[in-house]
């Protein structure tokens, strides 16, 4: 249902699992798909007498984080302790931050069909996992698994800030990207290293108040953040137009049929008696590890788009495809540096190096061909030796099949170099004007069209290793002025 009279409001948490070896205070391991109940040390179970230990790497990647999404950084911040009771959850309380979280504001721009946005951000805090409640594996009984507890996350908060299901849809595939980047967190959505609660709500254009919201949990995919926003967006219009009042409440969202169902009712703010985290000393963040941290950042996306665009010529596009991942970017620089040619570079990369990486799943940084070859290869096709269209093709294929070997000795080999010599082609265009008097008073009478049959004749004769830009623009000569 699309309706003109209402606004959507959408703010968005999203919980990123963060790429450290070990959980946030203790030294179990963090591995997806580990045996269940194998990462559980006692200080995971919050047992007396152990005492949990930060772990630095964790402040590093949030302070990191932070920094590129443009957040103030809270220099005096401690952890406090969240309590409630559940079974995934051992110790009985949950370490997380409250009133001084990591970072607070900050933005991420994304892109709209009306210009750049900067998405308004709330806070990123840091927090622990809890265990992981199996229900479908016994009849009677739930299992919990607790090598998850204790993993560490950053809870990205947005202001409620973005306006439609595509927002949101940008928004988050922005923030996997950055965190990609910056090796915060790898981003499977489906692994649940990436989760997303969307918060949405409706208001008639104009009204200051924001609208009642609901909270959808259990998104999985990005698509799926969309479709549950579209939905949600549908069904809270349909309840404000029936007169009736939105219930504030949390919802989960159904991937098989595209439905949400309503989880808890949400009245009110849960009461969980926040309190300073007495075993963990209060922390602080100076400004020269900030900078320090700074110093170790790779340049950001936008920056190297700008870059490319500003400096190398290459078009938005181009420079957007080439900037999809730090590796893909990684390698256009090195590569270019060796071509000395950005254009032709980044089209390759764009076209036949990333089609046979996807469609082969291999990474770039894993392509099985040496750079300075795949660089000779390029300006092989730049010097009009090998048209693109067979070295794209043909040529890359076998260099991929025989990576000892050389372009040019394939090429040779596969009899694929281009005739560009000027007299070999004149010959063959000579052979084709003197076989063909007719079409060439046609031409000449206006059949403009017929440059393609000579054209035709021509790659026939030289059995297709005529040059043909250099062909056409003969043919064109000699047309015009005979
Ligand atoms: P909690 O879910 O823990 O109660 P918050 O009050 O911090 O937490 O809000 C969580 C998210 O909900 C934030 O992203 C915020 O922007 C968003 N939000 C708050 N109120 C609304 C609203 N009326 N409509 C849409 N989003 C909202
Ligand atoms: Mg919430």
């Amino acid at each position: 249902m699309t309706n003109d009279k209402y606004e959507v409001v959408i703010g968005l948490e999203v919980h990123a699992q963060l790429l450290t070896k070990s959980k946030l205070f203790s030294g179990d391991s963090i591995s997806f798909g580990a045996d269940p109940n194998t990462h559980v040390s006692p200080i995971s179970l919050a047992h007396p007498g152990t005492l949990p230990v930060l772990n630095r790497e964790v402040i590093a990647l949030a302070v990191k984080l932070g920094i590129a999404l443009n957040c103030n950084i809270t220099q005096h911040t401690y952890f406090a302790r969240k309590n409630y009771f559940y079974p995934d959850l051992p110790k009985g309380y949950q370490t997380s931050q409250d009133t001084a979280p990591i970072c607070k504001g900050g933005f991420l721009t994304i892109q709209t069909p009306n210009g750049e946005k900067n998405v308004k951000l709330n806070r990123i805090h840091i927090e622990e996992d809890a265990g992981k409640s199996i229900h479908d594996m016994f009849e009677n009984y739930t299992a919990i698994d607790l090598n998850r507890a204790g993993t560490p996350l950053l809870e990205i908060v947005t202001e409620p800030d973005l306006s439609s299901a595509q927002e949101a849809f940008d928004y988050i595939t922005a923030l996997r990207k950055l965190v990609r980047w910056l090796d915060v967190c790898d981003g499977n959505m489906e692994e649940g290293s990436l989760r997303c609660d969307a918060n949405i709500s409706v208001r008639l254009k104009g009204e200051k108040k924001l609208g009642t919201r609901v909270e959808v949990k259990n998104l999985n995919s990005i698509r799926n953040v969309k479709k549950a926003i579209e939905i949600e967006v549908d069904r809270l219009i349909r309840i404000v137009e029936t007169g009736e009042k939105v219930i504030q409440e949390t919802r989960s969202f159904n991937a098989d049929n595209n439905t949400t169902f309503s989880l808890r009712s949400k009245e009110d703010a849960d009461d969980y008696r926040y309190f300073p985290e007495p075993d963990l000393p209060p922390l602080n963040i100076t400004q020269e590890y900030i900078n320090d941290i700074k110093k170790t950042m790779p340049d950001l996306p936008a920056v190297l788009q700008e870059k490319y665009i500003q400096t190398h010529g290459l078009f938005a596009y181009d420079a957007d495809r080439i900037c999809e991942n730090k590796d893909d970017a990684n390698y256009y620089e090195m590569l270019a540096a060796r071509t000395g040619n950005y254009k032709s570079t980044a089209n390759w990369i764009i076209g036949p190096i990333k089609n046979y990486c996807n469609e082969n799943n291999v990474g770039i940084k894993d392509f099985s061909v040496d750079m300075e070859k795949v660089a000779a290869l390029i300006n092989f096709t730049e010097t009009g030796k090998i048209h693109f269209n067979v070295a794209s093709t043909k040529l890359l294929l076998a260099m991929i099949a025989d990576t000892a070997a050389s372009p040019e000795s394939l090429a040779v080999s596969m009899n694929l170099l281009q005739e560009n010599d000027i007299g070999e082609i004149e010959k063959w265009i000579n052979e084709t004007l003197d076989s063909m008097p007719e079409k060439i008073k046609e031409y000449k009478s206006g059949k403009k069209g017929l440059i393609g049959l000579f054209a035709g004749q021509v790659k026939k004769l030289s059995k297709g290793k005529a040059d043909m830009e250099a062909v056409t623009k003969m043919l064109e000569e000699k047309l015009g002025k005979g």
